[in-house]
């Protein structure tokens, strides 16, 4: 199947109504800081990805140039740093080293703030920008209850994550903005502005659009102002139209700041590297790489899937297999000594366990599907030997693989009926259901091309 008539999952109405508008105002922001679009890109809809950009007039082939944007385009922090107003929300002496916030939490608010000095003064100059953010994303994180419920653990896990994240940055940021009262009109931050509902948005809009930048590259300011505030890197950029770039999994890409030859700025360049036909035509959509992503990270950080996705794999937990053992009556009846197990969480055996369509059986599930069910040592020293020992010994783990699918299998089957039987989906509990489908026919394919034929 071509890649262009593959389905692809993404959200329904994605954009703000008046985003064209934007558009419109953001092409003449951009090309007055510099920009060229040199490859002529447009904005269009695509029956598959919605929003995504293609060139009305040039083709691409690998080696290519997809675009070239002046790096004082970009929302990075050399532009916090740069925004004396933006900082002086933060007192330095407020910043301590044991509660520090991502830059990607930092940025987040900054949109707020941008926001804000839109809506009251129409005077941001990311005001286009903003208008060309989606109003709504479509991460599991943005599940109702009821849909929450019909979700794997794997999710689920994800999305407590970045919820107990997203709290523990907003009351950091109440504690140190919170206080204050806007200059421009008089409301409290954290309570009548930059309330946790937006700040949430934000934190997705930034999650779902940066792209990678090392910082180390960019002119530093003169004395940095939120360095002590940070506990990672700074290496991510919002790219305002650069951002409408869709993701695929058949396509190579690099993205890298290059100095402007004769002058000191610096260009944030995006370049095709490999594709999977010979060239693209006009009017074709030109998609980038954001990584060599599974199915669940582009779910859960960006809110969509793909279909047969090159990249994915399936993965278990070790209390999968505990699962499997209390509900298939012929492992149960079996006893398992709990040095095993042990032995399995002392070595992080349990990383790693998955399944991949071509590849087969990982060697981890492989490992520890052998340790529980095809020998019978407890000793930790034999443990060790046949763990760490002859690779060629873990070949034979049926039928406990074909075991294990069917119970996955059976489980995923059930959280799709449970979705099923709910009045309505919401737009992130529509491309969820999506998702456990695609995961259906992932573990139907393995199970027909690895295990029925053995067991
Ligand atoms: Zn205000």
């Amino acid at each position: 199947m071509g890649r262009t008539q593959r389905q692809r999952h993404r959200r329904g109405p994605q954009t703000t109504i008046d985003s064209s508008d934007s558009l419109h105002v953001l092409f003449g922001q951009l090309h007055a800081l510099g920009w060229r679009n040199h490859s002529q890109l447009s904005a269009l809809n695509f029956p598959q990805t919605g929003r995504g950009l293609c060139s009305k007039r040039t083709r691409f082939q690998a080696g290519d140039e997809l675009i070239r944007l002046p790096a004082s385009c970009l929302i990075s922090i050399a532009t916090l740093e740069s925004d004396a107003q933006f900082k002086a929300l933060f007192n330095t002496d407020l910043f301590d080293k044991d509660s520090r916030m991502s830059f990607q939490s930092l940025v987040a608010c900054y949109l707020m703030h941008q926001q804000h000095l839109h809506d009251t003064t129409q005077n941001s100059p990311w005001s286009a920008y903003l208008g060309t953010l989606p109003g709504s994303y479509t991460t599991p994180y943005f599940c109702a209850m009821s849909e929450l419920q019909c979700l794997p653990e794997s999710v689920l896990e994800r999305t407590v994550a970045q919820n107990r994240q997203i709290r523990d940055y907003y009351q950091l940021l109440k504690s140190l903005v919170g206080a204050q009262h806007c200059e421009c009109c008089g409301q409290r931050y954290c309570e009548d502005i930059w309330t946790l509902e937006e700040y949430r948005r934000a934190y997705f809009a930034v999650n779902t659009r940066s792209v990678y930048l090392n910082a180390h590259q960019l002119q530093p300011p003169a004395r940095s102002h939120f360095r002590a505030l940070l506990n990672g890197s700074a290496n991510l950029a919002l790219a305002p139209f650069l951002d409408l770039f869709n993701h695929s999994d058949s396509v190579r890409t690099t993205a890298e700041l290059q100095l402007v030859p004769g002058s000191k700025s610096q260009d944030y360049v995006l370049t095709l590297d490999a594709l999977s036909k010979p060239e693209l035509r006009p009017y074709e959509q030109l998609f980038i790489s954001y990584g060599a992503l599974p199915n669940l990270k582009l779910l859960t950080e960006y809110g969509f899937y793909l279909e047969r996705n090159a990249h994915d794999y399936f993965e278990f937990t070790l209390s999968d297999i505990e699962q499997l053992i209390a509900h298939n009556k012929q492992l149960a009846a079996q006893s398992y000594h709990r040095n095993i197990f042990k032995f399995i969480r002392e070595h992080n055996l349990m990383d790693q366990m998955f399944v991949h369509i071509q590849d087969g059986c990982s060697h981890n599930l492989r490992v520890v599907l052998h340790l529980i069910f095809k020998q019978q040592a407890h000793f930790p020293n034999v443990l060790n030997q046949i763990a760490f020992g002859d690779v060629d010994q873990f070949d034979n783990v049926q039928p406990e693989l074909s075991y294990l699918l069917a119970h996955k299998i059976k489980e995923y089957r059930g959280f799709v009926g449970a979705m099923e039987q709910l009045p309505q989906l919401t737009e992130s509990g529509t491309v969820a259901h999506g998702y456990l489908l695609e995961c259906l026919r992932y573990l139907h394919d393995f199970e027909a091309a690895h295990c029925e034929a053995n067991s």
